[in-house]
């Protein structure tokens, strides 16, 4: 899951990805609001988590401008206890849920588990399932009726855009976003090679399911 970050307080910005990437999210990180307008707009992320007080730009207009162009995006808001009215505003604008500041490690991580909860079949907070196959996030590996297979970081983040929309054919060019961003110069045959991989470890554990190739297109998982 990638989620973008934007929060002007450089040391928790930092502290707070460092904590998401930790706990297996890809994350963007932006310090001002202009970058994470931008940043929101390519509507890549499965999660964002938008301070008020911003330079630039405030979260608000942020939340304001993205709502308006159709960015659907769950948004996590952090506020200072002095921001109440702001807080209502931004329920108001169209933001999930919102973060009391300082909070705990624990309390942040439910919250952005909650705001991410929409798609797969979830399990509990460290697994998703299709079809009994299981993709674990503690030990970052699929299992099939008790037998796993350790997957790299790039092809447990690959496996869970499949996993969470089973049957639906992601673009090349998606993958690449969610997975590498929308800036990166990935080719599609790195994404070719992770696949067959993926492929390889599936066969191995058995598991009854495939990546299909959508020729020209993408994958899916059948
Ligand atoms: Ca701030």
């Amino acid at each position: 899951m990638r989620l973008l970050v934007v929060e002007d307080e450089v040391q928790l910005a930092d502290a707070l990805t460092e904590i998401l990437k930790r706990n297996m999210y890809t994350v963007d990180t932006s310090y001002d609001g202009i970058e994470g307008l931008d940043n929101a707009m390519t509507g890549v992320y499965d999660g964002i988590i938008l301070d008020i007080m911003l330079p630039g730009m405030n979260g608000i207009d942020i939340l304001r401008n993205l709502r308006a162009e159709k960015i659907s995006t769950p948004v996590l808001l952090l506020t200072a206890r002095s921001e109440i009215e702001d807080k209502i505003n931004g329920l108001d604008c169209g933001a999930d849920d919102y973060l009391t500041k300082p909070f705990v490690t624990g309390e942040l991580l439910a919250r952005v588990r909650a705001l991410t909860r929409r798609r797969g079949e979830i399990v509990n907070e460290n697994k998703l399932a299709y079809n009994g196959l299981e993709l674990n996030k503690n030990t970052c590996s699929i299992i099939w009726k008790g037998n796993d297979v350790k997957l790299s970081l790039k092809e447990y983040h690959i496996m869970e855009l499949l996993i969470s929309n089973p049957h639906q054919i992601l673009p090349k060019e998606r993958i690449i976003e969610k997975i590498w961003g929308y800036e990166s110069d990935v080719e599609y045959n790195n994404i070719e090679v992770y696949i067959s991989f993926l492929r390889k470890k599936l066969s191995v554990i058995s598991a009854p399911v495939q990546i299909k190739t959508a020729r020209g297109i993408g994958y899916s998982l059948e």
